[in-house]
């Protein structure tokens, strides 16, 4: 069995102003971070078909965002997330990328696979992209993985820094898909906290306060988390894999490590070997050091490596 990763450079050509923390030149971050580790079979990754997008976002809000790209420069969608004319084929490719890594992962050809674009996904809404984030790309996998594979349950897994307010909006209706998140709080985007579960129960989110270490952390995941992620018994586990919990991050205080990473990633591994026969897809997310984004990586790589073997 294989991992993939699915990459493409067209995610360089997003751009985002001058001094914009989600900026090309985490792409070539990542792309260190995949080199780093020997086994990993490269796949480019596809366009976003609009039948996937259409999944989660209304066609209105497709030709909303696709009709604000300027012919030059960048523009405002709000003071946080940008568009450049490159930025609608990036974020189809991790779309497409996330899809294609469903469709491996569920058809055996590969026991897992990370899928390395940018921008990322898991704030955007139903009908508002926010937070860096164009479209749920995350969810779009999950309800491809349940409406054209036909699965029973799946999962979404985010240890990104800040709440995934966008999964969990286009996710909050489906009783067939199981969302967790940690992250820093209070943060943005403001959501998250425990309250919140989903319209079926479905839905864990667990709040974590600043300065958060990896002993707090391996915690929270091993307890609420982890166990709820058992009982919701999924056929498919997505990960949003953000790396700005790390403590070198500049966007929020957590103060998790390199290790912490692989240790969860690891975890996440167990689960699935237990629960749905090591099926895993991950999906780059945050992350905004970029000695920090290459070394989670590489180290969140080199754990799906060994564990598809
Ligand atoms: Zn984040």
């Amino acid at each position: 069995m294989t991992t993939l990763a699915y990459l493409h450079d067209d995610c360089r050509d997003h751009l985002t102003p001058q001094g914009h923390p989600e900026r090309p030149a985490r792409h070539d971050a990542v792309l260190r971070g995949v080199g780093a580790v020997d086994g990993v079979v490269r796949r480019e990754a596809p366009l976003g078909a609009d039948d996937d997008i259409l999944r989660c976002h209304p066609q209105r809000y497709v030709d909303a965002v696709e009709g604000a790209v300027p012919a030059e420069g960048t523009v405002a969608l709000d003071p946080d997330t940008h568009l450049s004319p490159g930025s609608v084929a990036a974020a189809r490719r991790a779309v497409g990328g996330v899809c294609a890594a469903v469709d491996a992962v569920l058809d055996g050809s590969a026991r897992n696979a990370f899928v390395g674009c940018r921008p990322p996904g898991h704030h955007a809404e139903r009908e508002t992209a926010m937070g860096f984030c164009l479209f749920g790309t995350a969810a779009i996998g999950a309800v491809r993985a349940l409406d054209h594979h036909g699965l029973g349950r799946v999962a979404v897994l985010d240890f990104d820094v800040h709440h995934g307010n966008g999964t969990q909006d286009l996710l909050w209706d489906e009783a067939r898909a199981f969302f967790a998140s940690s992250h820093q709080m209070p943060l943005f985007p403001g959501t998250g906290a425990a309250m919140e579960r989903g319209a079926h129960g479905q839905i864990v989110n667990v709040p974590l306060g600043a300065r958060t270490g990896g002993v707090e952390m391996r915690r929270a995941w091993e307890g609420p988390i982890l166990a709820a992620l058992e009982e919701a018994r999924p056929e498919l586990i997505l990960v949003s894999a953000g790396f700005d919990a790390h403590m070198d991050d500049p966007l929020a205080s957590l103060m998790w490590q390199t290790e912490d990473f692989a240790w969860l990633t690891a975890r996440i591994c167990d689960m699935a070997d237990d629960l749905c026969e090591g099926r895993v897809v991950s999906t780059l997310e945050g992350g905004y050091d970029l000695a920090a984004l290459e070394a989670c990586v590489a180290a969140h790589l080199r754990v799906l490596e060994e564990r598809g073997r």
